[in-house]
């Protein structure tokens, strides 16, 4: 997507029938088209006018959004957050997904996690233990290090770059699952693209992202 101001509602990348049955059309279109859209209106709204503001990127607005004055500082925290993740979230989901890495990031998960199990374990235990509102990311530090984080309501990881993002609000699974957040994981985790994750590290090893200054 657009990484700018104004920031403009990706199409989802393919039907919202198209993941059933671990996900349904109707959580996909409130998902999509109503939580995702009104995190996208509400942050242009709250950029409007403040054409400082509009010029830094999402990842900036993400990033650094102690630094905004404090009548948009919390807004733009909860909403520039929840366009960041939910953009990852829908563009990493995938209606016939390949479930192996590609090299480098291959190697990456063996150092990190042993293997595709191990990573499995881990974000399945971030998710769960996440409590209430969040998300569970798979994360790549400036070297290509990885690691799995967990974050309340729309907080990024960032400065840690997240590639692979579980959202655990229930208006992800409640509509499927009820309160069975465990079971909405494992549909989740079948539903990962993982070429589409690969692509992004290995873009990532390429051009990392600079630290935090303060
Ligand atoms: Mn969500």
């Amino acid at each position: 997507m657009d990484q700018h101001y104004p920031y403009a509602l990706p199409p989802l990348p393919f039907a919202f029938d198209a993941l059933e049955p671990e996900l349904s059309a109707r959580t996909m279109c409130f998902h999509h088209d109503k939580h995702f859209a009104a995190y996208i209106d509400n942050l242009n709204a709250l950029l409007k006018d403040y054409p400082e503001y509009q010029k830094w990127p999402l990842q900036k607005l993400c990033q650094d959004w102690a630094r905004l004055p404090e009548d948009i500082r919390q807004g733009v925290r909860n909403n520039a957050g929840g366009v960041y993740l939910h953009d990852r979230y829908f563009q990493n989901l995938h209606p016939t997904p390949v479930s192996s890495p590609l090299p480098p990031m291959e190697g990456a998960i063996a150092r990190g996690f042993g293997d595709m199990e191990g990573l499995r374990a881990a974000m399945r235990q971030a998710a769960l233990s996440q409590f209430g509102s969040g998300w569970a990311c798979l994360c790549a530090d400036g070297e290509g290090k990885l690691s799995v984080v967990k974050t309340a309501n729309q907080d990024t990881p960032l400065p840690l770059l997240p590639l692979l993002c579980c959202d655990v609000w229930e208006h992800a699974y409640y509509l499927d699952y009820q309160n069975r957040r465990g079971d909405y994981f494992d549909a989740w985790w079948r539903l990962a693209d993982w070429p589409k994750v690969s692509r992004a590290y290995e873009l990532h090893l390429s051009r990392p992202i600079p630290e935090r200054k303060d």
